[in-house]
């Protein structure tokens, strides 16, 4: 028997604002999902209520130490009117994954897919309908047990929150300026690069700070022990175009499996071109950009889908991608992927499930 979810609906429901004032992850809607986990019951309780604020003791090890994880995933409403999360059999997956990376106890993949169906259904209204906009959805576990001790927690507290987002391009598309650091690191092999957690997001400030100072959109990651392999974009995964080649570094264990890059190597390699899941170095890149054959260079990511680079500073060398406008492969890319998201395109790989 699949465990049934309790729904308490809100009295009192927030105003929406329009499409066009939305941006990213400032407004929640009026519900959220949440579950506990205790030693000796497992994971309980599976519940719709009201949005507001967890109660937490100052001791929540969460707080403490970061034994956590979160998802990030969208749903999109069609022009036909229906909503459509993107493959979210993927996010349940990757989602126990991380949660075995940080000793947290699985979730029932059928009933984490479900927590998700059922939140959004309870919130349709707030899914936005501009093109362009979508409505994030937010699984996250933390360990809420309140001990200070340095183990692996025994309660926990799984919570699902929506956020109605703004197109990422309002002005369209824009190739950004990217600073490849090679001073600090995000992850190093047998650490938690590949998994969705906190602290990876906390590693990376710093430098993406430094980089914004200096005009940057965001840092080029290169792998944390030669310092010479690329590997993420931000918090996204980066893909390029040399030649014919279509070229993206390894899940070897210090990159994120992204969904978005799933999607876009499956496009490519449908549509007959060479790919490769291979390491780069940041020289290669350079000395094809001299010879002339560094064509496009994107990042991949739920939040953008897929985001040009139209300039690359290493070592005070300036690299300019493609004249700096939007390669055509990157262009497609984002169209092919938005469309389907969007309804607007058949779905022949079944990468959405409506709501
Ligand atoms: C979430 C994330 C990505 C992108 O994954 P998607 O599933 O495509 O959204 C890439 N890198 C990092 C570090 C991430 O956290």
């Amino acid at each position: 028997m699949s465990d049934p979810i309790r729904i308490t609906r809100t009295t009192t429901r927030k105003a929406r604002p329009k499409d066009a004032d939305l941006g990213f992850g400032t407004v929640f809607t009026d519900h959220m999902f949440v579950m506990d986990f205790e030693e000796e019951k497992g994971w309980y309780d599976p519940r719709v209520e009201p949005y507001g604020p967890l109660e937490l003791d100052p001791a929540t090890a969460f707080l403490h130490y970061g034994q956590g994880l979160f998802e990030g995933l969208k749903v999109f409403r069609g022009q036909d009117g229906r909503l459509r999360l993107f493959r979210p059999q993927k996010h349940v997956e990757r989602l126990n994954r991380t949660a075995e990376r940080m000793c947290i106890p699985p979730l029932d993949p059928e009933l984490t897919l479900r927590s998700w169906t059922t939140l959004v259904d309870v919130d349709r209204d707030w899914v936005p309908s501009a093109l362009g906009t979508s409505l994030y959805v937010r699984p996250t576990i933390i360990a809420s047990e309140p001990f200070l001790g340095v183990r692996p927690a025994k309660a926990y507290t799984y919570f699902v929150i929506l956020s109605p987002v703004g197109a990422y391009y309002p002005e369209g598309m824009n190739p950004v300026r990217i600073k490849v650091i090679d001073r600090y690191v995000r992850a190093v092999p047998g650490g938690l690069g590949e998994a969705k957690t906190a602290a990876n997001y906390a590693a990376s400030l710093y430098a993406a700070e430094e980089a914004k100072h200096e005009g940057f959109t965001q840092v080029l990651w290169l792998d944390g022990v030669h310092r010479k392999y690329i590997e993420e974009v931000g918090t996204m995964n980066i893909m390029l175009k040399i030649g014919d080649e279509v070229i993206t570094p390894p899940l070897a264990g210090t990159i994120l499996a992204g969904v978005t890059r799933d999607s876009a190597l499956a496009l490519v390699r449908g549509w007959g071109l060479r790919v490769s899941e291979r390491p780069v170095t940041i020289d290669e890149v350079v000395a094809a950009a001299h010879g002339g054959t560094l064509e496009e260079v994107w990042g991949t990511g739920t939040a953008a889908v897929i985001s040009p680079v139209g300039e690359l500073a290493y070592q005070g060398e300036r690299i300019v991608v493609n004249g700096g406008r939007i390669g055509p492969l990157t262009q497609k890319l984002y169209d092919t992927i938005v469309a389907i998201q969007y309804g607007a395109a058949p779905d022949t790989a079944g990468w959405t499930l409506e709501v």
